[in-house]
């Protein structure tokens, strides 16, 4: 899978993903990184890339023309590059704003299914919105508040798509089952010490039975998300048992109100 950044800050992308799993994933080949600086694009003798909004208004906003001629630049080097794949389609172009989507794992997931992505990354009070018109195809948010710009965002995809790629994560089982894969939170997790300050592994995962330990995580997952996340159990695909394990659930902590 190969990741593109348009971005003013490709240190950050650079030096942020090169670490620890995504950083392996790069020297093994299995993902790429590849940023295009857009100021390199500015044809401003002090290297501009922003100006102030029209109909005023506080900020500053970037300008079209850099951006449109990275993405040309950027657009034409991955197709040279596809250029013996028959399959080869366009990249999508994910603008991360705080106006879009909120950013999930299932979107992680359709995203894994690419080959080529490109983020574009706004700063300042964003970009000029005829730009966004001709080359963005996805407007995608991480959240319910506003970064200073876009780079956080596109690691925070590119990180959360990159461990879905085969091979990435050292034990393919470790993706297998997580929180908000069918819409419920992990389970919780102990390792050694089996005592740790008098507090002690619950005795299920000690025993090696698998069905009851399978049995005991479920429950925990169902419990979890219900303390933790309710509005996922909507979706959540749960059995006729889970249903009345949640139903009781539910019924436990209305009594315990009164
Ligand atoms: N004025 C813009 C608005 O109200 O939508 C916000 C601009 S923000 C200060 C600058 C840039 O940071 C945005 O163009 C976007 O690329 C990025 N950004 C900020 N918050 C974000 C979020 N929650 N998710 C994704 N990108 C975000």
């Amino acid at each position: 899978m190969n990741f593109h950044v348009l971005t003013l800050f490709p240190e950050m992308i650079l030096q942020g993903l090169a670490t620890s799993i995504t950083g392996r994933a790069m020297d093994k080949g299995l993902i790429s990184v590849n940023t295009v600086n857009i100021r390199d694009f500015s044809e401003d003798r002090h290297n501009h890339v922003d100006d102030t909004p029209y109909g005023g208004g506080a900020g500053m906003v970037m300008q079209a023309e850099p951006i449109f001629k990275a993405y040309g630049y950027l657009a034409n080097h991955i197709k040279m590059t596809n250029e013996s794949n028959d399959s080869y389609k366009k990249p999508r172009v994910i603008y991360v704003t705080p106006q879009g989507s909120v950013f999930n794992q299932g979107i992680a997931e359709e995203f894994s299914e690419e080959e080529e992505l490109i983020f574009l990354c706004g700063h300042y009070e964003g970009i000029d919105e005829r730009v966004l018109e001709m080359i963005v195809t996805d407007h995608i948010s991480i959240g319910d508040y506003v970064l200073t710009g876009g780079e956080l965002p596109a690691m925070v995809m590119i990180d959360a798509i990159s461990r879905l790629i085969p091979g990435v994560l050292n034990n393919e089982v470790s993706s297998e089952f997580e929180s908000l894969q069918d819409n419920l939170l992990e389970y919780p997790q102990y390792t050694r010490p089996e005592i740790f300050m008098g507090k002690r592994v619950p005795e299920v995962l000690l025993s090696g039975h698998h069905a009851n330990i399978e049995a005991w995580r479920r429950e925990q997952s169902i419990l979890r998300t219900y303390e933790r996340r309710p509005d996922l159990l909507e979706k959540a695909d749960l059995s006729e048992n889970e249903r009345e394990y949640l139903t009781r659930l539910i019924f436990q902590k209305n009594y315990d109100v009164y």
